[in-house]
């Protein structure tokens, strides 16, 4: 139940701390009776799975719920972008996908307007862990391009 548990990773420990918040305290976790759309998506290199589930109305996101396992950042950044993505339109989520893809990429301001999401900025500088952050949001990119 470490960030270490499959490769070596250092961040700071407020960070640190929202990150195992989430991981042992998902928000947004559980299944639609009813979704508008669902996508599976894992990550091999390190076992994450993520199966994200969105009810959408008027070009609106009303509910975000995922299913998953993996390390604690996989979890971590799926439970954060559930919790932040729902009442957001379709235009919105875009922008957030951007926005954090950014920011995974080194790019830190572009992650302010994310809120605790933030706290996975310090993951950028360990590539192989960059993939487990992105896996949800990869589930977001093609929810909102079935959706399209
Ligand atoms: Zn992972």
């Amino acid at each position: 139940m470490s960030l270490e548990h499959s490769h070596p990773i250092q961040l700071n420990e407020l960070y640190r701390d929202v990150i195992m918040d989430h991981y042992r305290r998902p928000r947004n976790k559980g299944t639609l009776e009813d979704p508008s759309v669902s996508i599976a998506l894992n990550n091999p290199v390190c076992g994450d799975e993520i199966t994200l589930q969105l009810l959408v109305r008027d070009g609106r996101i009303e509910r975000a719920r995922f299913m998953g396992r993996g390390c604690s950042i996989s979890q971590a950044s799926a439970s954060m972008m559930a919790q932040q993505i729902e009442g957001k339109t379709l235009a919105e989520a875009e922008d957030m996908i951007a926005r954090f893809k950014r920011m995974m990429h080194g790019d830190e301001k572009a992650g302010e307007p994310l809120g605790d999401l933030m706290a996975l900025h310090g993951v950028s500088k360990f590539p192989v862990r960059v993939k487990c952050a992105l896996l949800s949001w990869e589930a977001l990119e093609r929810s909102l391009e079935q959706l399209r």
